[in-house]
């Protein structure tokens, strides 16, 4: 038996330029008893005389061991995940990250570079990995500011589909307050950012761990980039079927879309990244060897719940996306 869940997580960055809801992050997991159990947790006191640690810095000192890349977005765009809206299953989750906790660190890790690439993402840029960041301009930004929600796709995506695709309720349907549907195709593409980053980032750790002979930690960041993985498929529906309502009916903003040289970089740019670590996960059973069974359920439970559906439906607008990709 396997239990169904939901997170979705609701980030409120009280940053004025930026205080609309912007965040929503949808994880499944399918593990026997992976329900998180809400503990309320003591107060840790620090001895005396010993110097003091910020939650930051037991993050920091995680990442460098396990994803050392990632180090200069944690210093300057941290996220903490007691700043997060967590709801399990409709229930509000306590904010009770312990940064003293390995386990705790582990389990958040691809969630916490997701949301800091939203929180660097949010000084009006899209993160690619963490040496380059594409700044829109600000004449890209005023274009940008006019487009049409983008909740409009609904016409141009089947019913099936929005059914089937699990993501597509919480960031492009009508009821959703996300930046996703609320800016447009410059939101759709921050969120593709954030899924790439946290995905490429747990499977660097898990190489990483791997590298350390720790196979049970590489499982552990393996499984949390599977369930982020097909993320890539539905914002490709999302992004595509957005670039296909523009060209079909509102040919204004399908030719300002196409002049938006830097959202059409990091459109190319963090569809590579992503590519690469689906091959990343194509080549697990060559990496993990025996330990493969760990993973393998699971792989067979996304491709045949997401991943089949998402990648054949994604076709209908493979030329909407070439079209949006930059030429080099
Ligand atoms: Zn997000």
């Amino acid at each position: 038996m396997n239990a169904n869940m939901i997170f979705v997580s609701l980030l409120f960055f009280s940053n004025q330029l930026f205080s609309q809801v912007s965040e929503c992050r949808v994880t499944e997991c399918v593990e026997h008893n992976a329900l998180p159990l809400v503990t309320v947790k003591e107060q840790t006191n620090f001895p005396e005389n010993v110097p003091m640690y910020s939650e930051k810095d037991y993050v920091i000192t995680f990442c460098q061991q396990y994803a050392p890349s990632y180090v200069s977005l944690i210093q300057t765009s941290y996220s903490s995940p007691n700043n997060w809206t967590v709801y399990v299953g409709g229930v509000l989750k306590a904010n009770d990250f312990n940064a003293q906790k390995k386990e705790d660190l582990i389990d958040e890790f691809e969630s916490i570079i997701h949301e800091s690439t939203h929180h660097k993402n949010a000084s009006n840029g899209f993160l690619i990995d963490p040496s380059i960041y594409l700044v829109l301009t600000d004449q890209e930004n005023q274009i940008a500011d006019k487009f049409f929600k983008s909740d409009l796709i609904e016409k141009v995506v089947s019913v099936e589909a929005k059914e089937q695709l699990f993501r597509y309720k919480t960031y492009v349907s009508k009821q959703s307050n996300v930046g996703a549907n609320v800016n447009g195709i410059v939101g759709l593409m921050d969120e593709y950012s954030a899924y790439q980053n946290g995905c490429t980032a747990a499977l660097i750790a898990y190489d990483n761990a791997l590298k350390n002979k720790d196979t049970a930690l590489a499982v552990t960041f393996f499984k949390e980039a599977l369930q982020t993985h097909y993320a890539y498929y539905e914002f490709n529906i999302f992004i595509g079927a957005y670039v296909k309502y523009a060209r079909l009916y509102n040919p204004e903003v399908y030719q300002q879309i196409l002049k938006l040289t830097t959202l059409r970089r990091a459109y190319s740019l963090n569809t590579q990244r992503f590519l690469n670590s689906l091959q990343a996960i194509q080549t697990a059973q060559t990496r993990l060897k025996r330990n493969y069974r760990d993973v393998k359920f699971l792989i067979d439970y996304y491709n045949t719940k997401n991943v089949t559906f998402a990648k054949e439906y994604m076709k209908n607008f493979e030329s909407d996306l070439q079209a949006l990709k930059s030429t080099p």
